[in-house]
């Protein structure tokens, strides 16, 4: 079964194989992890989002969907960009949160990939509950076969660490 760990601090600073992108389906670029992603990585990750949208994806990635870039120059092999939902009150989109996870697996497997990195996908600028956003991500991962050795998930501040912790700590 894979390993569930839990750090405090900057994903782009993560020595992964892969870091996951909270990304917004134009590939092109945000704010949150996005930004981070693609300042720290370089105009090499941005080409390829392009390249991406050139060919495979011309109107996007659609969210729940995950695909790999070059890292350019993060400390890790690949990012692999996937499309969290924005929260709503009315519509219960845990599902497409969920795929984020399932997905984003499933290239790492495809890529090799043994340790993946992520973030606490839609809790930021999407405004998905960190508390039900960390249930979401622990639970899929956990029910999610995987070759993959380690997720370490890569929570920003203490408080988003603490609501992961208790989380695994549950269940
Ligand atoms: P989304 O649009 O999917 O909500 P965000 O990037 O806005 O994505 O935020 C996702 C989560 O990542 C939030 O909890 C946010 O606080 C956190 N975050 C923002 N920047 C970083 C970073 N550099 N490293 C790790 N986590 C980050």
């Amino acid at each position: 079964m894979v390993r569930i760990t839990l750090v405090q601090g900057d994903i782009t600073a993560e020595h992964a194989d892969a870091v996951v992108n909270a990304a917004n389906s134009s590939l092109l670029g945000g704010g949150g992890v996005d930004g981070a992603i693609h300042r720290r990585g370089g105009p090499e990750i941005l080409e390829a989002c392009r390249a991406l949208r050139a060919s495979h994806y011309g109107s996007g990635l659609p969210t729940g969907r995950a695909v790999a870039t070059t890292a350019g120059r993060l400390p890790a092999r690949w990012v692999i960009h996937t499309v969290g939902p924005v929260w709503s009150r009315e519509e219960d989109r845990s599902a497409l949160l969920a795929s984020c996870y399932r997905e984003s697996l499933r290239v790492a497997d495809e890529l090799g990939a043994r340790t993946v990195a992520f973030p606490a996908i839609s809790t930021g600028i999407y405004g998905w509950p960190m508390d039900d956003g960390a249930r979401i991500a622990i639970e899929t991962v956990r029910a999610t076969k995987t070759a993959v050795e380690e997720v370490r998930f890569v929570l920003f501040d203490d408080a988003a660490y603490r609501t992961f912790a208790t989380q695994l700590a549950s269940a």
